[in-house]
């Protein structure tokens, strides 16, 4: 977990963060609707009420707070409450158990729990995350493909800032996606979900001497702006359907704040506004 940043080397002054998956991305749509939520109801055997759990996974990861929650984190909240509704999901407590564990949560993390309790719902849950890893391999590059403006923005951040890629996937699907539209060459870190929490990441790097007011995060997320806030780092919002407008903005108007030392205040406020109230609650 740590290489990473050992071998990550300060060379500007500013630090900007990108999240992947529905900020630099234009994936979440269709890694939701084709792969995580098909995979839960055949995993887990849903058919008969398959529209309301589809529906309802895509509120969870999509449309409300939660966006961009960590997969497993969002596996448990459905499975929760697709039990309280009567529905028997054998095992349920040991994924609970795992996720308020404070753990990385992840595939491998997962498989060390699963050799130690050998919970059906555990093996299930790792069964379903491998087959949604599987079927986002298999969508078409057409399908993961960044957001317009995305490379004009980040070869602009890059003139004078570090730029770290920050995301809850898996390392090698953010190092494909990223790599596949060259847009790796405007990062100089990428920092998956193996590194842990996005919060530990930042204050990881803020550790390397960057001021906090030089510091930025680009997330579409809630999650995002708490890890950003935490750190007392600023936050950009990519909003959700109007994510091409807002890199635009961020590469004149955002950038030339972050410069000019005046992100804080009115600029950061508003963009945090509307963030907000473009989530439902
Ligand atoms: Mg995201």
């Amino acid at each position: 977990m740590a290489n990473q940043f050992e071998r990550f080397i300060k060379r500007k002054n500013y630090l900007i963060f990108v999240d992947s998956d529905g900020c630099a991305m234009d994936t979440m749509e269709r890694k939701h609707t084709l792969c995580f939520g098909p995979s839960l109801v055949a995993e887990w055997e849903l058919e008969h009420r398959r529209d309301m759990i589809l529906s309802r996974w895509n509120e969870i990861n999509l449309y409300s707070t939660t966006r961009g929650i960590n997969r497993f984190e969002g596996l448990a909240m459905i499975l929760r409450e697709i039990s309280e509704s009567g529905y028997e999901i054998p095992g349920l407590d040991d994924l609970l158990q795992w996720i308020s564990s404070g753990k990385v949560l992840n595939n491998r993390t997962l498989q060390v729990e699963i050799d130690k309790t050998d919970s059906i719902c555990l093996k299930k849950a790792l069964y379903w995350s491998k087959e949604v890893n599987r079927q986002v391999a298999l969508l078409q590059k057409e399908d993961r493909h960044p957001f317009e403006h995305v490379q004009h923005a980040l070869a602009r951040a890059h003139r004078y800032a570090d730029v770290a890629v920050i995301s809850n996937a898996p390392l090698e699907i953010v190092l494909e996606e990223w790599d596949m539209y060259g847009l790796l060459e405007h990062t100089d870190i990428v920092l998956a979900e193996d590194c842990g929490s996005k919060e530990y990441c930042i204050g990881q790097l803020l550790e390397m001497g960057y001021p906090c007011d030089h510091v930025l995060l680009c997330g579409d997320a809630y999650d995002d702006l708490c890890a950003a806030e935490r750190n007392g780092v600023f936050f950009y919002p990519m909003l959700a359907r109007h994510e091409n407008e807002c890199w635009i903005e961020f590469a004149c108007d955002g950038l030339e704040h972050l410069r000019s030392g005046t992100y804080a205040g009115a600029y950061q406020q508003e963009k945090i506004e509307l963030f907000l109230n473009s989530l439902s609650k």
